[in-house]
Parts: structure tokens; sequence; C-alpha cells
């Protein structure tokens, strides 16, 4: 693959934005290769986390002083880049929620109030559990039926499969952009469209795509839309929730509370128009600025470039990868963002995960909060490294010769 070295040229400059990046740990230079669990935070995100609270703590949307004012204001800003971001119609189409997890949660118990017994919902075989769990608790209190969309060896869903499950009872279809596992790009534009034409809903969970490339919620015509703003360089504890406007009316509020109603009485309380209606309570303000500021952070840089730049280094790990002795690639999707799922013969990858964790290379190992997969694979986990645009080859490099070492003490 060629790249275009410009982009290149900039990572030394863009890493500096990252004062993690520098960070010594078991006495090397950090590699993070867990981009997919958490992504850094650059200096412009911390900065505005401490700005918060030096020059601007106030709560939100109820007073009348000048604080409050501006912090308001600035809350609002983020929902208005995230609503430009995603191409969202409207800003109340933007709830600010704790994360993808809650997000799934609001979305999953409003539904509720649509299902009855025997009614179906349809999953995939590659989600994380954040996006199994709350819909089996929504099962056993409706009485409604869950079907799986299979995967094949690749990684990808079978989507005649998928065909064969819709039906007229089918209500809600949830499935994830892009595994965090294997790293698989689903086609959701084709799982939208099908599952609309049953009459059923759909939940995508983004958690794992809206770092990697652009989304445009209206051009998918999806109901659902979650990420979190801590994949994004955002701080951790702030979820981006987009519903179709149509959606978030119908739906029952998720929480009770202050902020999320418009009358109070003990009779009888009425909610707040939307976004408020699902956003009971004092949100966390510093986090959601922070988080427009880190979606700003990215978009400086560009998806299109980020796409590009992890492309190459995706291809360049795969490659190398394959030249270690008994190495075997999980999930290898034509389509797959930058996401790497392996083994290396019979050695646990909790062990290889602690050999290079004292040279400092920061990996994630175990079943990814994905066991159905492990299970498909008949794995209990795998050893997961997982780029930003910040990683380089030098890291890549560093990784493998770590990966040979320690293979060669394992075996
Ligand atoms: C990280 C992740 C989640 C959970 O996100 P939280 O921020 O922990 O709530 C859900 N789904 C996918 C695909 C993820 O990668």
């Amino acid at each position: 693959m060629i790249f275009n070295m410009n982009v290149l040229k900039n990572i030394e400059l863009i890493r500096k934005d990252f004062p993690i990046l520098s960070t010594k740990v078991n006495g090397n230079q950090l590699i993070y290769l867990d981009n997919a669990a958490t992504s850094q935070t650059p200096n412009c995100v911390i900065e505005s986390i401490s700005d918060y609270y030096k020059n601007l703590n106030s709560n939100i949307h109820r007073g009348v002083h000048k604080l409050s004012q501006l912090a308001t204001e600035k809350y609002e800003e983020s929902r208005k880049k995230f609503k430009k971001h995603f191409n969202a119609r409207s800003t109340s189409e933007i709830i600010f929620t704790p994360g993808t997890t809650h997000s799934i949660n609001l979305i999953s118990n409003g539904f509720i109030k649509f299902l009855k017994k025997d009614d179906e919902i349809i999953v995939s075989q590659l989600e994380h559990h954040s996006n199994i769990v709350p819909w089996q608790m929504l099962c056993e209190k409706t009485g409604a039926i869950m079907k799986v969309i299979p995967m094949n060896e690749k990684g990808e869903l079978d989507l005649n499969v998928f065909a064969t499950l819709l039906n007229d009872k089918t209500k809600v279809v949830f499935v994830n952009h892009v595994s965090n596992a294997l790293g698989t790009v689903n086609p959701i534009d084709i799982i939208i469209e099908k599952s609309h034409n049953a009459g059923a809903a759909v939940l995508i969970d983004g958690a794992q795509a809206a770092p990697h490339f652009e989304i445009d919620v209206k051009k998918l015509n999806v109901d659902f839309y979650v990420c979190s703003a801590h994949k994004l360089c955002g701080p951790t504890g702030v979820g981006i929730l987009y519903g179709k406007k149509e959606w978030l009316e119908k739906l029952p509020p998720y929480q009770g509370g202050g902020e999320m109603i418009d009358q109070v009485s003990f009779e009888k309380s009425t909610y707040a128009d939307l976004p408020n209606k699902f956003e009971a309570g004092t949100p966390n303000i510093s986090g959601v600025i922070a988080s427009g500021i880190g979606l700003d952070y990215i978009n400086k840089i560009g998806l299109t470039n980020i796409k590009e730049y992890e492309d190459y280094l995706l291809d360049y790990a795969t490659s190398k990868l394959k030249e270690i002795d008994g190495i075997k690639i999980y999930g290898e999707s034509k389509t797959k963002v930058s996401v790497i799922s392996f083994n290396i013969g019979e050695i646990h990858p909790y062990d290889i995960g602690s050999v290079i964790d004292n040279l400092g290379i920061a990996v994630r190992t175990g079943h990814h909060c994905a066991q159905p997969i492990m299970d498909y694979f008949d794995i209990p986990g795998t050893i997961r490294i997982s780029f930003s645009f910040y990683n380089t080859i030098e890291e890549i490099n560093i990784l493998i010769d770590a990966l040979k070492k320690a293979s060669k003490m394992l075996s």
C-alpha cells in the first residue's frame, strides 16, 4: 500500500499533543496499542477539563447567573458539534449519556413499551456484551425472543441467514458497526434497509466505528446510533446517543429527576422536550464540553487522513505478524479497521500480554467483552492490538520483536 508521507511527517507533531505517549512503563517507553479499549487524551482535552473547573464550574440550564449561562452555552455548543459531525437533523436528536453501555440500556429499557410476549429481536454474534445483556434483560421482562445473526470464519456476518430471521414479529435489530474484538466493519446499510423493510427499528453500536471513519446518520437512515467519547479522544463518562426524533418522542424517559421534567406535582409530572427528556439530573458538564474539544481535535486531523493512515498501519502490522511462527489471526474480513486479534501457538494470551507489558507495550488480552466470538473459535481469548492515528511503524516493529521474544520464552 502506498501512503501519502505528508500525513506521516505530522505524526511526531501529533504525538506531542498526547503527554501520556512519552510516559515510561516498567522502565520502557510506553507503546500504547489498546486504543479499542480507550483512546489517549490530547492536551487540549485535558486543558478543557481543567479550564472548566478553574473558570466555569456551575450547574447548567437553571441558573440566572453568568457562569451558569456560560457553562450552558459551552455544553450546548458541544451538542451542536456532535449534531454536525454525525449529520443529525437537529440538536434535539443528540442525547448525552454516561457512555455507550448506558445509551443501549436507555433504548432497550424504552422498548419495554413496544414489546410483547413472543415478539422477536435480533442481535449479531459479533457483539460486545453491552449490546447483548441489556436486550436479554428486556427479553426476560417482556417474554420477547432474541435471535442471532451468525458469523463465519473470517468474522463476517451471514446476511443470508439474517434475511431468514426477519419477519413481522421482528421489532428491533441491534448490531455493531465495527466489532471491537475482530475489527470487522459490518454492512450496516444493508442491515438497516432489510430491517426497515420488515418494519423493525435498528440500533447501531458505533463505539468502535466513530474513531475510525465518518458516519452520516441521515444517509444511513438509522434509528439509533451510539458511541463513547472516551474512544474519540474525549474523557470517560460521556456517551453520544443519536436517535431519530420520531423514536425519541415515542420512547419513555429512562430516568426521572431534575432537568427532564416540564411540570411536577404529586398527581402527575410531564416531561421536558428533547433532548432534556433523556438527560435527568446534573450531567457530566466538563466531560461533555471536553468531548466536543476531542471531536474538534479529531476533525482537525481529519477522519479521511486517519482512516488512510490506520489502514496503512493495519496492512503493515498484519503482514509482519504473519511472519511469526504459529500465529493465528482471528477475523480477516475484507472490510476491517485497525484492530488485530491473534494467538501464537498454544501459548495463553495472558502470558504473552504480561511478558510484553514488562517491555512497556500495552495490549489487551482476554475475551474483549465478546465471549460469543471466542466460543465460535473455541478459544478462551486472544491478544488484541488496536491502532490509533498516533501509533507508528517503529512501534509495530518493536511489538513484533517483543512478540517473537515472548513466543520463544513461553513455548
Ligand atoms: C467500548 C465498546 C462498548 C462499551 O462502551 P462503554 O464506553 O464501555 O460503555 C460497546 N460496544 C463496543 C463495540 C465497544 O467497543
